[in-house]
């Protein structure tokens, strides 16, 4: 999962995208990119969180009315700062993007590009390949008046091309600007738009919040197999491109997103108290005693805080979270140290001693951290603890652009409540039933028909994804462990 950015304005955009890419830093901290336009293309991308990668030097630098930002969280590739994005071409014309999602058919298209248009790909990052063949389509106008429809054309290319999950914001140097969501509209992006004496200026982002920031106004989402061009005038031109049925992700709402951001017109803290009050129900119906409901921060909070209001329960903060710690901390070669819960976590024991406790958490993905926090409250004194989580069972990879990707990652998979909560620790686990989980999300927008939820139900949406996939993918992420445990990352 990323975070994208796209500013097309009338004056210098690097404090605007600066602040913006602050806000859109929870998608991805392991790197992060902006690159500028000003007749020629400016660029600085490096590893690590926003705020240690721009310094006023290369800010000075980053010149140009024209923007793209992007802050990255590795899926393929050994998230080397060689696959860090933006990316940019000289030809034709000289085009930059930056994308959020996950390309299902990277290899071959790579291989494909080499082999037919003699291009070489030289990173692990899916934009690269996107790029080469949106440019490889209008290469072919070049010479020719430059239209909408010549933009339309070749995202219909890439559509017919590439396989996945991807939204994507890419520049054509003095040309405009364009932005479109794949055919599914699996991972989010909305436009805004601003007037500055008179002259209008637009913006693309993964999530509302840095629209929010950048002051842009009237946001809109992109339509799934839409594109929005700005042409040089600034003037917009929208195409709905590919139908196919729209599938947004749901975990986006549940775990990924800002809580003051709006996707696909649903915001994402109104879903989460929907998840709250639906969960309450549930427990109230196991029986279980309870003395405090504490969240596991930051994300469980507005759902428990639900929880505990409809059950009339007492709320506690507990479990306080070290707001410094951030992947920096792991230090290259520091390979003895284990990314340890109780780095970010501590417990305040006044809270547990002799307690009944309802934990919350979004989600159960690997076990291990929930396990980790129920040994920490344990030995804060806790009676009992129950560990609510309001998602369902998580079983199956995501090959979307979540980092969940092999099948033995989750504890829910081919076991039982009871079971999980043995493994864990629990004396019970409660779980968020599916149906529920998915009217929650959907109470915020009920055009919506279905979203995509392959994670908790093994069938996705692109209907491309096949066992031989699934292991490919398995096999890949095993090396990139393996490199990165060998590069003590
Ligand atoms: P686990 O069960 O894997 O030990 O940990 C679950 C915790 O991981 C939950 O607190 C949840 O907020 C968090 N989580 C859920 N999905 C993801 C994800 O895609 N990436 C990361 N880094 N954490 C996640
Ligand atoms: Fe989102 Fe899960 Fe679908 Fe991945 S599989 S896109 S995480 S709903
Ligand atoms: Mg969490």
């Amino acid at each position: 999962m990323c975070g994208v950015l796209g500013v097309y304005d009338n004056e210098e955009v690097i404090g605007k995208i600066y602040d913006a890419m602050l806000t859109i830093q929870h998608r991805g901290q392991d790197s992060a990119g902006i690159l500028t336009y000003d007749g020629k293309y400016h660029l600085k991308k490096g590893n690590g969180l926003v705020r240690d990668i721009f310094d006023q030097q290369n800010i000075a630098r980053l010149k140009g009315h024209v923007g793209i930002g992007h802050t990255r969280y590795p899926t393929v590739g050994e998230g080397s700062v060689e696959d860090a994005q933006p990316f940019w071409i000289n030809y034709p014309f000289g085009i930059a993007a930056a994308h959020n999602g996950n390309v299902t058919n990277f290899s071959e298209l790579k291989k494909e590009l080499f082999e037919k248009s003699h291009k070489i790909i030289n990173s692990n990052c899916d934009i690269e390949v996107i790029l080469n063949i949106f440019a490889g389509y209008i290469e072919k106008y070049r010479t020719k008046e430059f239209t909408p429809e010549i933009v339309f054309n070749a995202v219909r290319y890439v559509y017919k091309k590439v396989k996945g999950s991807y939204s994507v914001v890419l520049h054509i140097a003095d040309k405009g600007m364009v932005a479109f969501r794949d055919p599914y509209g699996l991972r989010p992006l909305l436009f805004g738009e601003k007037k500055d004496k008179l002259l209008p200026a637009f913006a693309f982002a993964s999530e509302s919040v840095a629209l929010d920031a950048m002051g842009f106004k009237d946001i809109k989402d992109i339509d799934s197999g839409s594109a929005v061009f700005i042409d040089k005038a600034k003037r917009v031109h929208i195409k709905k491109i590919m139908t196919k049925p729209f599938r947004p992700c749901i975990f986006e709402y549940i775990y990924f997103a800002r809580p003051d951001s709006f996707l696909n017109g649903i915001n994402v803290d109104k879903t989460r108290v929907e998840l709250g009050c639906r969960l309450a129900k549930k427990i109230k119906k196991s029986g279980v005693e309870i003395d405090v409901v504490v969240p596991v921060p930051d994300s469980a909070r507005t759902a428990a805080i639900e929880i505990a209001r409809r059950l009339k329960l007492k709320y506690r903060e507990g479990l306080v979270k070290n707001r410094y710690i951030g992947r920096t901390f792991i230090m290259p070669g520091d390979k003895i140290r284990k990314k340890s819960i109780t780095q970010k976590l501590n417990p305040i024991g006044d809270v547990f001693i002799g307690k009944n406790v309802l934990l919350v958490d979004d989600s159960i993905v690997r076990g291990n951290t929930s396990a980790a926090i129920i040994q920490m409250v344990r030995n804060a004194g806790a009676e009992r603890i129950y560990f609510a989580s309001y998602s369902a069972p998580l079983t199956n990879p995501c090959v979307y652009g979540i980092d969940m990707q092999t099948k033995g990652e989750f504890i829910a998979t081919n076991s039982t409540p009871e079971q999980i909560a043995a493994k864990i620790g629990a004396d019970k686990v409660i779980y968020q039933d599916l149906k529920e989980m998915e009217q929650a999300v959907r109470q915020g927008n009920k055009k919506i028909k279905t979203f995509c939820k392959a994670c908790f139900t093994g069938v996705y949406p692109t209907h491309d994804v096949s066992r031989k996939l699934l292991e490919r993918i398995e096999e890949e992420r095993d090396i990139n462990k393996a490199n990165q445990i060998a590069a003590g990352i």
